[in-house]
Order: C-alpha cells, then structure tokens, then sequence
C-alpha cells in the first residue's frame, strides 16, 4: 500500500454529530436525505431497514470511469459483475450503460439470460462450469475464460460435440506485487503453467485462445499492480501469438478496483486511502499505449464491480434498543446486522445520523439484531447519546451486500432505488415467510 505521511484533518465542528472511532477523522455528521428524498420519508413508506440505491450514482459512476478508461485507450469494454449485485435493476442500469454481464457460476448465467442479454455479451468466468451451462454458453457465443484443465478437456469436447473450433479465453494468475495472491484461479505465469497449457491445447487442435484474463483480487490499493499485469499479459500474448498463431482478441484485467470505503484497520479516511479511479486507468493506458502500435489494439475488458456500485447504495437502520455494557460502554441494537452488511467484516462503514441529534460525543459499539455475539457493525464510534427509534444511514453498502446477506434469524429487507427523477420505487420486496418456506417439505410421516 501507498505510504502517506499522516496529517491530522482539522476539526471545526464538534457540537452535532460524532467522530469517527480515535483517529479524529470528522465524518459527514447528519444526512437527512438521499438524492432529495428525505430519510425519514423512505423509513415511514417502506419501514426499517431499508437498502436504497441511487440511481443518478451508479449511472454517473460508469459513465465517470468508461471516460477515464476511454481517455487512455480507445478500446474498452465494461463487464458488469454479476456477483456484485445482481439485482436485476442494478443489471439493467449497467446493461443500458453499454455494460456486457460477467458471470461466475449457472446461477448468474440464467439469470443474465433472463434478463435479455445476449450469449455474445456474457463473459463467463469461475472456477466451476457445470457442463451442461458451459456447452449452452458455448452454443450461444459467449466467452469463456478457462480456469482449470479440466475445464479445457470439457471445453474440448463440446467442441468434438459441436463439430468446430472454439475461441476460448484463459484465466492468469500471476505476481504483480499484491499479497496475499490469488494464485487459485486460472494458470500460473511464472511456473510455466501457462505455456504447458497452452502446448496442450494446440496439440488437442479443438480450441484457440484468443482471451487472456486477469482478475488480481479485491479493493487493490496500487495503481501500479494493474500496470504490472497489462505488461505481463501483453508479453504472454505475443509469445502465444509467435509460437501457435493465436490472435489475442483481447485482454481482460478483471475488477479489483477500491470503492470509497475503509478497510478496517486503516487509519487514513477513503479520500486519502483510496488512489482514484483515474490513477488505475492512466496506469493500464500508458503500458498499452507505450508496447501496442496503432491498428493492433486488443480490446481492454474491465470487470469492476465495487467501484461502481459501493457507494451508490445505502442502508438505513434505526436503533432500536440503548444498553450500557459492563464495562460502560454505551451500546445501540439496530435492526440490521452483519446478516444484511456482509461487509461489515471487514470495512469500516460510514454511520450518519438520519437526523439531527445534538450531546456530547461518547464511544459506542453499534449491535445488529441478531442472537449472535459476531453480530457487531461498528466497535467504536463516537456518537452523540442517540433517542430510541433514531434513523442512522450505513454507506458504502452497494457492493456483495445485496448477494450475500443472509436469511437468517430475521427476514431480508425491502430494495429502493431511487430514480434520476428522485422517485423511490422497489426493486426488492421485502421478504415475507411465505417466500422462506416455499421450498420447504413436510415428508409424510411428519404431517
Ligand atoms: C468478483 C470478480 C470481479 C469483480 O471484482 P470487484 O473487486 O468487485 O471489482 C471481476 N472479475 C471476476 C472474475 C470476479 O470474480
């Protein structure tokens, strides 16, 4: 991670709201609206808690980074994440933004499909294919990056099944000074592995590649990583090329990129932390740019998730009970816990007031609603003494919240998204029993 010298914002106001846990850092205090609609208003219509998504954010989120990307290099295609946030509003938002769908698993398959999207637009990733949806993607075009051999021996014969050749892509994982490396997925480079997969594959006559891709990890703090990687697959691209005639179509540099959010244990707010998207393009784009002549570009696949939906979405949670703990600690039992905020395990979420609330600032512990001692959403936060019933506002929560929340203990709650006319509409009902038990059965004996 990029070391900065540590300079101490300046605190100006100090009589509402709170700071954040002891590294002084003035957070926003109250927000009473989202996108002009007042908090309290969505609470009261939909109840609490409530996931609410800016449409106006996610559409300026992905028009922002395709121009950043755009600027660097001519040829560049966005592939939304399914497993991100696959709600299928968020989808089609994307999808309308020019976005192909990456999917990771049958599941996201179908439901892409679903929702009208084309095979040629699906980019189909993952450790695990099940046969029978690797060969209806195959038979409706999308593309594949492989992730194992024996994926390339399943790939091969649906090829012998179908008759012809197929374009496939591969999966790389590589050193580009991220640690701990996510050396699981795909082939390895510097083993070699790559390039006896790729003997292999030319050998079996069935399959070419014409994809390389490279998914790094997650909420990756150096810019320069991303550079490293762009080198290293254009290297294994001309070498692919020159030894078995491939033409490499395209380059794929998967997600990876930071959301505004804080990572538990970092000291530094997300605006000092969190290198801008512009960093990563200019980065990607100069390497490409600097070893590529013009007339030979590959297309340059971004698969970003969290950096474009995190911060566009919302939870609003209300306290519901005041405790003082043993040691004296103040503490506050929300409705919505870790089984709605998977990443509260490791982000530090922002925690606004949804209304103005004025006293003394003292360190409190925030409690989800659930029968577990792991249900905490934030260990120490300053907050003035908060009423029961006091709205609070959870962001960035629009990424892998909304997929892996839990049904557990409680029911999931309702999804809002709030359209550029500033109009909430569902996109999620709110779970009811009927939902829960419908795939459930009684055997017989039991009845
Ligand atoms: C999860 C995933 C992404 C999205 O990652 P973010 O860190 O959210 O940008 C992209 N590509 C692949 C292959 C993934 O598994």
């Amino acid at each position: 991670m990029k070391k900065k010298a540590y300079q101490k914002p300046a605190i100006t106001k100090l009589q509402v709201g709170f700071l954040r846990d002891k590294s002084s850092t003035l957070s926003s205090l109250v927000r009473k609206e989202i996108d002009g609609v007042p908090v309290k208003d969505l609470l009261r219509r939909y109840g609490s808690p409530l996931f609410v998504f800016s449409e106006k954010r996610l559409r300026e989120q992905i028009r922002y980074a395709r121009r950043i990307f755009e600027s660097q290099y001519p040829r560049v295609e966005f592939s939304w994440s399914y497993k991100t946030n696959y709600l299928d509003a968020i989808c089609r938002i994307f999808h309308q933004e020019g976005a192909t769908a990456e999917v990771v698993s049958d599941f996201e398959y179908e439901k892409a499909r679903r929702l009208g999207v084309p095979g040629e637009k699906i980019i189909f990733n993952g450790p695990y294919k099940p046969k029978n949806i690797l060969r209806r993607a195959v038979e409706e075009g999308a593309r594949i990056n492989a992730d194992s051999l024996d994926e390339i021996l399943d790939l091969e014969e649906i090829a012998s099944e179908q008759g012809r050749k197929l374009s496939i892509g591969l999966r790389i994982n590589m050193d580009t000074g991220i640690y701990p490396r996510w050396d699981r997925f795909g082939f390895n480079l510097e083993s070699g592995e790559v390039l006896q997969v790729a003997q292999r594959i030319a050998a079996g006559g069935k399959l070419e590649v014409v994809g390389l891709h490279c998914h790094q990890g997650t909420f990756i703090l150096e810019p320069e990583a991303y550079a490293r990687a762009t080198e290293k697959l254009l290297t294994l691209a001309r070498q692919l090329e020159e030894k078995f005639g491939w033409n490499i179509e395209y380059l794929d540099l998967g997600g990876g990129f930071p959301s505004r959010n804080r990572l538990k244990g970092v000291y530094l707010p997300p605006e000092v932390a969190v290198p801008p998207l512009a960093d990563y393009a200019e980065r990607i784009g100069r390497v490409l740019l600097s070893r590529l002549q013009p007339g030979e570009y590959p297309l340059l696949i971004l698969e970003s998730g969290r950096a474009l939906v995190d911060e566009a979405g919302f939870l609003l949670t209300t306290v519901r009970a005041i405790k003082r703990l043993p040691t004296g600690q103040r503490a506050y039992v929300l409705d919505a816990g870790v089984n709605l905020l998977f990443t509260a395990f490791w982000y530090s979420l922002k925690v606004e007031l949804g209304d103005e609330i004025l006293g003394p600032p003292e360190p409190c512990v925030l409690y989800g609603p659930l029968c577990m001692n792991i249900d905490v959403v934030e260990e120490s936060i300053l907050l003035p003494p908060l009423p029961r019933e006091t709205p609070l506002v959870i962001s960035p929560v629009g990424a892998y919240n909304i997929t892996q929340w839990m049904q557990f203990i409680t029911y999931r709650p309702p999804v809002v998204l709030i359209t550029e006319e500033g109009h909430p509409e569902i996109i999620r009902k709110a779970e009811t029993l009927e939902d829960i038990v419908r795939l459930e059965n009684l055997p017989e004996h039991l009845r």
